[in-house]
């Protein structure tokens, strides 16, 4: 078995053990003679690893008891349009723009209602930074403020958090949950995917603070309401066993890791090695983002001409490295080192791009 070294940006890079315990999971889950998968949603088993999935992630983020954990299916996508569709109230929403997801996210919220922009991180026809507090316009009577903490895309991240007074903060934290330890307390709502940090498609988790759960006009279908998954421990229906499932296991792992404290010396690690080999090679890679809203999760850099960044990317893989091209939009190169992928495995891109960079340069 040959397993390559992967910066996909999602799905992405899973902890091994988590892949090697599925396996050997797979046919006969616990001593049951069945696979998790084949096991009702109301059984004990479930049950049970149900409420383990929950568990480490109250345990793991710190999330207090002001905020309750639901799992809905969608994607982030989806809470696009459910963070409006619950929280708006028949008000204005503010949302600061700094990525692909997050003028996906602004435009979904204006199909629903009232959203403006507050602040953006573009310039030119490029997200390349996060706005400054004091550039930004927030309505003291928005619904909520709208953030990205982590732009998957144009790889910048939040160093910092917006002041909403008291207007809550929401969060799209898809592509850097439990990057590093969090004060949830400071939101009104966080949302991601799984597939990028925390496991696999199929599942996104929102943590609501739970005053907001009031805000939600009864009149909505069942499954678009927070309150329904909040009423039901998000057992109202059939839940994606696997996803919950897989996301056990990677979270079984940060934990046996030494928790979000080692994520973060793990990342900034990894993350300040990658910037430094850009850094010391910067007449050949440009990394178009501010340097104090560089992302560690998604780096992106770029080579003198696009027929290096191609050569680059084919090189790379014949080394055993895969998953680096650039999103369309923003071009380039982009390593994903999401909380998966090793030091180890960044220390050989980072070899690689000295040697790259001698040869090309
Ligand atoms: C990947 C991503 C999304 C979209 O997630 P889906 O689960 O595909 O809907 C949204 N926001 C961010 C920040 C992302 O990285």
């Amino acid at each position: 078995m040959a397993r390559v070294i992967n910066f996909n940006p999602g799905p992405a890079a899973l902890p091994l053990p988590a892949l090697e315990l599925a396996r050997d999971e797979l046919l006969d889950y616990q001593g049951s003679g069945m696979s998790i998968v084949e096991h009702s949603h109301r059984g004990p088993e479930y049950e049970a690893l149900h409420a383990e999935t929950k568990g480490l992630l109250t345990e793991l983020m710190g999330i207090p008891d002001t905020h309750q954990v639901l799992f809905i299916q969608g994607g982030a996508t989806m809470q696009f349009a459910m963070v409006p569709m619950n929280l708006l109230a028949g008000k204005s929403a503010d949302y600061i723009t700094t990525g692909v997801w997050s003028e996906g996210a602004i435009k979904e919220a204006k199909v629903v209602g009232e959203a403006r922009e507050a602040g953006t991180g573009k310039v030119g026809d490029k997200f390349v930074r996060i706005p400054k507090q004091s550039e930004l316009s927030l309505d003291p009577n928005a619904a909520y403020v709208h953030i990205t903490t982590n732009n998957t895309v144009f790889g910048s991240q939040y160093h910092w958090l917006p002041e909403t007074g008291d207007v809550p903060l929401v969060a799209d934290m898809s592509s850097d949950i439990l990057w590093k330890p969090m004060d949830v307390s400071k939101f009104g709502l966080i949302y991601a995917g799984a597939q990028k940090n925390i496991g696999i498609s199929g599942i996104t988790v929102v943590i609501i603070r739970k005053d907001l759960l009031e805000r939600t006009p009864k009149k909505m279908p069942k499954l678009l309401r927070y309150p329904t998954y909040a009423e039901n421990d998000s057992l109202q229906n059939t839940i994606p066993v696997f996803p919950m499932y897989m996301m056990r296991n990677v979270l079984r792992w940060v934990k046996s890791e030494g928790g979000a404290e080692a994520m973060e010396t793990r990342n900034r690690t990894k993350g300040d090695a990658l910037y430094a080999a850009v850094d010391r090679n910067a007449s050949f890679y440009l990394a178009p983002v501010e340097k104090d809203s560089r992302s560690y999760m998604n780096p992106v850099f770029r080579l003198p001409t696009e027929d290096l960044e191609k050569k680059f990317v084919s090189e790379a893989k014949k080394a055993g490295m895969v998953g680096l091209k650039g999103h369309r939009s923003a071009g380039g190169i982009r390593a994903s080192i999401y909380n998966a992928v090793s030091p180890a495995d960044v220390a050989k891109l980072v070899e690689f791009m000295d040697g790259f960079a001698k040869a090309n340069g």
